[in-house]
């Protein structure tokens, strides 16, 4: 049976308005499926589905005790992954007249669909057309939350008919594996990069393949297989959806699939057991990835006019057989005709564990309403699962190819097989099988020096590829570069100022095709036109030949023109910064939340009224039993749903578009962007605080909330899961010279990242990298607890920043940094009397304030910057490892911020 001639009959099991009415919900859910032209022949096929799903969330509610006690109505939602919690009031009834009534409307236009494109519609698009039809009505905000069990309301419904669309399960046997597929490697991969394009298309390049990957796990089980990442409004799924599946898609907007959101691994429910099927299924996927990569290159040639001999393809196809690294395992629910048991998986557990399991598992089946199933042991399967494939990860080794030439610019690793016919004196000699490339290739993929190997090669003109096949978002494709980032807000600043200046130099400069890029994405409103940001900088100007330059020629530019509209631009707004940032967010312990040992206690899955009302023995024994949730896969779905909701609803708006930044890739529980430095903390503290749900929208504009411990924000009236307050991240930032080569600031930003986590997470570590060779590295804290308040370090950061502004009316000259760190150089400040450390750092702030109006208040001034100098050297005293330098460290780089050296 194909999976979807049972999907829609799994997905309207229960009505989607179940929380609202229990008692009538079967009635209800025949009705839904008549409206939407689905029999009810399949009964007895998804009845045993939802129980195993079921099972999976909510098998622990006491069976011997009376119904109505326990019954309870909706008007609370648990949050799966904290404490947080939201009370609803609702009138019940009049949301199912006013669901029913919507879905009588709406299922016209799945009706004609055919079953398979019915069920995918479905999938993506009926939440949305309900939500859109309650627009501005206090249902909205609720309904993509809506709990599946009104008692233990910690997982939503939508949760709930994910995981039963999933199973595959019969009266006397269900047929479920669990599936973990990983691609590599991918830090060293997007590493090798020279250009930022480089390390944004490696970015892409894996998370495409990944997806590749997936497509053929949906083709044999249907979207709802795929238990992370979430693929619900995933911008490659969508795409996947309106071309491939043909079927239109809701919202969805074709520019966003240049962001790449899907993570390199992912974990599926295969409905087989069968080894032979998941093997070849295995084996589709492999193939697939290949015969992708394959065709990628024949259109790649293609468009650039390459046709290899022989002996190159042989070079091209040795290299390119080890790529991608694919690993994957798989574990199957069921052993021969039984279930698979907790006895079962010894070898992934010792024997206490075990025992533990299974005295809970004999617990719930004494106690619990319903008898528990293989549902139940989800958390065990699932951690077995990942250390299977961590076992398979450390095992293989891949052979090294030995080759005897100039290596490649980009990896260094293999051997050059295409460089630019001008350089052939270079490579020749060395390389006499590469590949010389016409000079007809577009400028942008090859600097003249370089030589690049099959898979670099790959990397750098995938854009071909994807222009040509995937969509025409790709055509003419530029990524900004880090002269583009560094000069954003100049730019913004010109455009707001002095627009006819603007206009007189890019006009003059656009003459030049290669010249024009893209801006970045919040500077694209307001600027119609745009030139590549180096020629911002006078230097540019200056150094080069330009009035040899062909293109300055061939257009007829005036270079002493230009360099006087450029004087005249400084003159009125001031230089550009030449230093940008990049920042690196991960999830800490996200292996933790991932098999389900950050979970809260137990009572927090209930409703609290139903906790209260549960027997107190009853109580006692589960708690003794299992301290904390268990991990069921509507609390792994829950997990994926919130980073999908992090990375799509949150992130990208951060970087994009209220602020000047430029995403690299953001999925999962990972985040790499490039930012303007004007913008780097408000973007640094909104992307920490969005991560935990702590955060609120105001007038469209995402602000920090740290009071919302919910773990739900409300955005376009409907509330959106997070990870909730208890998940944090860590986060590394370089701040680099536009110039600095980019694979050393890449390689600092995830060192920076570990520095980060290894401060004991929930922290951020910057490392200012100056151009003269100088590094400054500060770490810090999220949040300090200061001895009466709690304090966001990055605001402090932000306030003390604008006190040493030059530009301002008065300002602390950083000056004071310096002398400090001189008279303590020998000393170590944490032995001295903190009182005596603190009066000198406050007569050094005096003696370096300066004023233009000498009415202001000088001492309020000098006050209020001693006060959040002094909760920071307080916080960093406390740490041994990184005390004096830190302290100095993070001043420095909060005042190079101002503009630069
Ligand atoms: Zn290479």
């Amino acid at each position: 049976m194909n999976w979807y001639e049972i999907f829609l009959n799994k997905f309207f099991h229960d009505p989607i308005d179940k929380p609202f009415d229990i008692k009538y919900h079967e009635n209800r859910a025949k009705k839904y499926r008549e409206l939407f032209g689905i029999s009810s022949d399949l009964e007895k096929e998804f009845k045993y589905a939802d129980i195993i799903a079921s099972c999976m969330e909510r098998s622990l509610i006491p069976k011997d005790t009376d119904n109505e006690q326990i019954r309870q109505e909706f008007n609370e939602i648990r949050h799966p992954l904290s404490e947080g919690r939201i009370n609803v009031e609702i009138d019940k009834e009049k949301s199912i007249q006013e669901i029913s009534k919507i879905l009588e409307k709406i299922s016209e236009s799945y009706i004609s669909y055919s079953e398979d494109k019915k069920s995918y519609a479905i999938w993506r698009n009926l939440l949305e057309d309900i939500l859109n039809e309650l627009k501005d009505t206090e249902l909205q905000k609720y309904f993509a939350i809506i709990p599946a069990d009104t008692r233990v309301p910690d997982h939503s419904l939508w949760e709930h008919l994910k995981i039963t669309t999933a199973t595959n399960a019969g009266e006397k046997l269900q047929n479920n594996s669990l599936f973990l597929f990983s691609l590599g490697p991918v830090q060293s991969f997007i590493k090798q990069a020279r250009k930022t394009q480089d390390f944004y298309m490696g970015s892409f390049l894996l998370s495409y393949l990944t997806f590749i990957a997936i497509e053929v796990v949906i083709e044999h089980f249907g979207p709802t297989s795929i238990i992370y990442p979430d693929l619900y409004k995933q911008p490659l799924m969508d795409w996947y959806l309106k071309n491939k599946i043909k079927i239109e898609v809701k919202n969805f907007d074709v520019n966003s699939i240049q962001l790449p959101t899907i993570p390199n691994r992912f974990v599926a429910i295969l409905g087989t057991t069968d080894s032979q099927e998941i093997i070849n299924i295995a084996k589709e996927i492999k193939q697939k990835i290949k015969s992708q990569i394959e065709e990628s290159c024949k259109v790649i040639f293609q468009q650039l006019n390459i046709q290899l001999n022989e002996d190159q393809n042989k070079i091209k196809e040795l290299q390119l057989k080890d790529f991608p690294q694919i690993y994957w395992v798989a574990i199957p629910w069921r052993m021969g005709e039984e279930d698979i048991k907790i006895e079962n998986l010894k070898e992934f557990y010792k024997e206490d564990i075990l025992k533990k399991w299974q005295e809970f598992f004999d617990f719930a089946k004494k106690t619990g309403e319903h008898e528990p199933n293989v549902g139940f042991l989800y958390q065990l399967l699932y951690t077995a699962l990942e250390k299977s494939h961590g076992a398979i990860k450390n095992q293989r080794i891949f052979e090294q190819i030995k080759e005897e030439g100039r290596k490649c610019s980009l990896c260094g690793e293999r051997n050059v097989l295409f460089f630019l016919e001008k350089s052939k004196e270079k490579f020749i000699k060395f390389n006499p099988d590469a590949y010389s490339l016409k000079i007809s290739t577009p400028k942008k993929y090859f600097d003249e020096e370089e030589g690049l190997c099959a898979i670099c090669f790959l990397k750098r003109t995938f854009e071909e590829y994807l222009g040509k096949n995937v969509s025409n978002v790709f055509k003419d494709f530029s990524f900004p570069s880090t002269a583009e980032v560094a000069t954003s807000d100049f730019k913004e600043r010109l455009i707001k100022e002095a627009i006819n200046l603007w206009d007189e130099y890019v006009g003059s400069l656009s003459k030049i095709k290669s010249l024009r890029v893209l801006p970045l994405p919040k500077l694209s409103k307001i600027a119609k036109s745009n030139v590549e940001g180096q020629y911002f900088y006078e230097e540019t100007l200056k150094e080069s030949n330009l009035e040899k330059d062909e293109d300055f020629y061939k257009n007829d530019i005036d270079i002493q023109e230009l360099k006087k509209t450029l004087k005249e631009i400084y003159k009125k707004i001031g230089k550009p910064n030449p230093y940008y940032a990049i920042l690196y967010l991960d999830g800490d312990n996200m292996g933790k939340w991932l098999s389900g040992e950050n979970l809260p206690e137990i009572q927090h899955a209930y409703h609290s009224d139903v906790w209260k009302k549960m027997p107190q023995n009853f109580k006692q024994d589960l708690i003794k039993k299992s301290p904390k949730k268990i991990l069921t896969p509507a609390i792994h779905s829950a997990i994926s749903t919130s980073l999908r909701n992090y990375t799509i609803e949150f992130v990208r708006p951060i970087v994009e578009e209220e602020h000047l930044g430029k995403l690299i890739y953001a999925g999962g529980d990972d985040v790499l962007a490039f930012v303007n430095l004007k913008d780097l903390f408000d973007v640094m503290q909104k992307l920490r605080w969005a991560f935990s749900g702590q955060i609120k929208i105001e007038n469209n504009k995402i602000q920090l909330d740290l009071n919302n411990t919910t773990g739900f924000v409300l955005k376009n009236q409907v509330y959106h899961l997070t990870m909730g307050s208890k998940a944090t991240c860590s986060m590394g930032v370089v701040i680099a010279h536009y110039k600095e080569p980019l694979q050393l600031v890449i390689d600092k930003v995830f060192e920076m990242e570990k520095k980060a986590k290894d401060y004991g997470r929930d922290s951020f570590a910057i490392c200012l990298m100056k151009h003269s060779g100088e590094e400054r590295v500060g770490i810090s804290r999220w949040k300090i607890d200061g001895k009466e308040n709690t304090y966001l370090t990055t605001e402090l950061f932000k306030q003390l920043k604008e006190k040493m502004d030059r530009e301002q009316d008065e300002y602390i000259s950083d000056g004071f940094i310096q002398k400090f760190r001189k008279e303590f150089y020998y000393l170590n400040i944490s032995d001295l009397e903190e009182g005596l450390v603190k009066t000198e750092i406050k007569r050094l702030i005096s003696r370096a304030y300066n004023s233009k109006d000498s009415k202001l208040k000088k001492e309020k001034f000098i006050n209020d910057f001693y006060k959040s100098i002094e909760i920071i050297l307080e916080e960093t005293l406390k740490s041994e490892k990184y005390n004096k330098n830190n302290f100095t460290n993070l001043l420095e780089i909060i005042s190079f911020m101002n503009r630069g050296e």
